[in-house]
């Protein structure tokens, strides 16, 4: 079976990123891009199913700018076979257009298996897959921390509050990867090079029948607060005391 994996540039996690002095944005200028995190373990999650043989072909698709290619060729390092990139600008696409560039690729590659990461480390959206399962009106199991293909359905367990959970879906099914799935593997320098040679398709939006723009606007980005400076205390005695007539939580 086919399984279609959903990939987005982001901003590396271990960056501290920089908010823009007009408060409009996060500057990248020379950032680390990477694979945002989530995407990166389903990538993985796709390769060991190919290995096992219950996958026979991974595309991954990346929406966002030219540059997202990168992105696609690190998912082909990994083991993906074939990329798709959608090339838009980011800005003009909210969680909405991006998912129904998605289902535009899910009817022309017609996967078994629909891959993404619970949420995008950039905005913390967390959207994209469940609006994705609603336009294609398939089922999803959403915050995978254990993925079992049998047959004709795919068993999710899923991480929710103070447990787990297992669903089972009719394929094709939507699953997005929560942190425990998987450890993704660090690419190997021969896989690096023949990733280069690997099939990119590059498409647009408009191909995919969409032309809309996101109906939001982001009004403003500001960095935390800075956090201030502790003090040190001499006593049990004093940290009671300060606890109790400085900050008044005792
Ligand atoms: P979000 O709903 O934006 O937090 O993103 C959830 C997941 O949707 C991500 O982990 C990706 O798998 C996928 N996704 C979101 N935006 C894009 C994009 N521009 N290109 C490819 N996949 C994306």
């Amino acid at each position: 079976m086919k399984a279609l994996v959903a990939v987005k540039r982001v901003v590396d996690a271990n960056v501290k990123v920089r908010v823009k002095p007009d408060n409009s944005g996060v500057d990248l200028t020379n950032v680390k891009m990477s694979i945002n995190p989530f995407d990166e373990i389903a990538v993985e999650e796709a390769v060991r199913l190919k290995e096992k043989g219950t996958v026979s072909e991974i595309v991954v698709v990346s929406i966002g700018p030219k540059e997202s290619q990168e992105q696609i060729r690190s998912a082909m390092a990994l083991g993906a076979d074939r990329g798709i990139l959608v090339e838009a600008d980011d800005n003009q696409l909210g969680a909405l257009e991006v998912a129904k560039i998605l289902k535009g690729v899910v009817e022309q590659e017609q996967p078994q298996l629909i891959l993404l990461g619970k949420q995008a480390i950039d905005d913390d959206s967390n959207q994209v897959g469940q609006m994705l399962g609603a336009l294609l009106n398939a089922g999803q199991g959403t915050f995978a921390s254990e993925v079992k293909v049998e047959g004709d359905k795919v068993q999710v367990t899923r991480e929710i509050d103070g447990g787990l959970q297992t669903v089972e879906l009719n394929l094709p099914a939507i699953i997005t990867t929560d942190l425990r799935l998987n450890e993704p593997r660090y690419a190997a320098l021969p896989n690096i090079m023949k990733a280069r040679k690997k099939p990119l398709d590059t498409k647009t939006p408009a191909d995919f029948g969409v032309t809309s723009t996101t109906n939001l606007k982001t009004v403003k980005v500001e960095p935390p607060a800075e956090r201030k400076a502790g003090v040190q205390v001499k006593s049990v005695d004093e940290l009671v005391d300060k606890l109790k007539n400085e900050a008044k939580v005792i």
